[in-house]
């Protein structure tokens, strides 16, 4: 049987990975499942999984989280030492689904196990990609990618010569503002930006995708992921979300990556890889389909797209700073401090301000120096949004 933890358990991805282990229950046995303010459901999946330990990553839930899983055998824990704690057991293949940088930890943890960790964090690589490389490297772990773009990069690249690679395209459904104006995007409110024309996923991950900050993330976690140089990764927007990537190689071939609008598809494959297995998703009819339609991101509605080339042009720390800023912004435009526009401004002046810092391009990379950097560029968002509002 197959050791299994998942740290996001009670979140969309993790749903969707409950839903494929739950079908299969002798083949794998669950150390581990972390949540945040969802008790009821971690308890819920933890009794159906049988997992030996579920923990919330707030000390808060920790009474609420005990009592749902009295009776059960189940050791319950909460807070930051247990959820590090949990990521230290052995087990052979974790998920990494928190949302945002307090995905990183875990994930090295796990890594540091030796384990297998797949990767719907990207939060992590943008943050920290050269230690995350590198604790994988150094402890025998292994790093599958399980956003969609990512693994259909990795899919179309087995067997390829990575050297014969010229460019890489990333595709983006253009979220739910892909037709709006830029007078409508400037008043939209945050519930109009959770709502996606084609993928179910996150509240935050589907705002980040209506402003592009989340395909912005998906350039940079291309260039820790695979090594393609900033100038070979290219974006498209395509609405119908059905190719998820595309790599166009030195004799001018292209392999595309097509399937269904389900995470299930990408986690299914980091979790039966090196084989692949069947997977409950939609097979695709492409006579159904008709049509595939693609064209240039407009980067003046997107500004995050510049600004992501440009972190990775800094490098260092810069990531960490981007995605600090990033999460700093989403806040403010999900409290009504800023408007939806605004977010992009916010992260731009938090760069500049920060840039000239000759630590976050020159240090080596730590936990600890990616934490602090991460604390003061919330800190730095938090003034500039401030600023904004006076
Ligand atoms: P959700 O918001 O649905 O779930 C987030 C998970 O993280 C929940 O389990 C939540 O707990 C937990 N959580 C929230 N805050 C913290 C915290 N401070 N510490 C520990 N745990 C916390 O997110 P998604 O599932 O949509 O996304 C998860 C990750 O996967 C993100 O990095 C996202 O970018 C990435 N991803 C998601 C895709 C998708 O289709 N959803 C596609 C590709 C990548 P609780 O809800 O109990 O409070
Ligand atoms: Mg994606």
């Amino acid at each position: 049987m197959r050791k299994v933890s998942i740290f996001g358990a009670t979140g969309s991805i993790g749903q969707s990975t409950i839903d494929l282990i739950a079908r299969d229950p002798d083949a794998y046995q669950v150390v581990a499942l972390s949540g945040g303010r969802n008790v009821a459901q971690l308890a819920a999946d933890a009794r159906r999984l049988n997992a030996q330990v579920a923990v919330t990553a707030f000390d808060d839930c920790y009474d609420d989280l005990k009592a749902a899983l009295a009776g059960s055998g189940i050791e319950a824990a909460a807070g930051a030492g247990a959820m590090d704690g949990a990521a230290k057991r052995p087990a052979d293949w974790v998920m990494s689904a928190i949302v945002g940088a307090a995905g990183l930890k875990p994930g090295l943890l796990a890594l540091e196990q030796g384990a297998t960790l797949a990767l719907a964090n990207k939060e992590s690589l943008v943050c920290a990609g050269e230690l995350v490389r590198r604790t994988a490297a150094q402890n025998g772990g292994t790093l599958l990618p399980v956003d969609s773009e990512h693994s259909a990069v990795f899919q179309a690249l087995i067997g390829e010569d990575r050297a014969a690679v010229e460019r890489v395209i990333i595709t983006a459904s253009g979220g739910a503002f892909r037709d709006w104006s830029l007078d409508q995007m400037a008043a939209a409110t945050p519930e109009q930006a959770a709502t996606h024309p084609n993928w179910a996923m996150g509240q935050r991950i589907t705002i980040d995708s209506a402003s592009m900050f989340n395909k912005a993330l998906e350039v940079i976690e291309t260039h820790e992921l695979f090594g393609f140089r900033e100038d070979q990764i290219e974006v498209v927007v395509h609405p119908e979300s059905l190719v998820h990537a595309l790599i166009g190689f030195s004799d001018g071939g292209i392999m595309a990556h097509l399937g269904p609008a389900d995470m299930r598809h990408a986690i299914g494959f980091a979790l039966h890889w090196p084989e692949r297995d069947h997977v409950p998703v939609e097979r695709l009819d492409l006579t159904q389909i008709g049509a595939l339609t693609f064209r240039a991101p407009d980067e003046t509605r997107y500004p995050a797209l510049r600004l992501a080339r440009e972190v990775m042009q800094a490098g260092g720390l810069m990531g960490a700073v981007f995605n600090a800023a990033k999460e700093t912004a989403l806040d403010g435009f999900l409290g009504h401090r800023i408007g939806f526009l605004q977010m992009a401004e916010v992260v731009e002046e938090v760069l500049a301000r920060l840039s000239s810092d000759p630590c976050l391009t020159n240090d080596t990379m730590t936990l600890e120096s990616v934490l602090e950097t991460d604390q003061m560029a919330r800190q730095t968002a938090e003034t500039v949004i401030n600023d904004l509002q006076t």
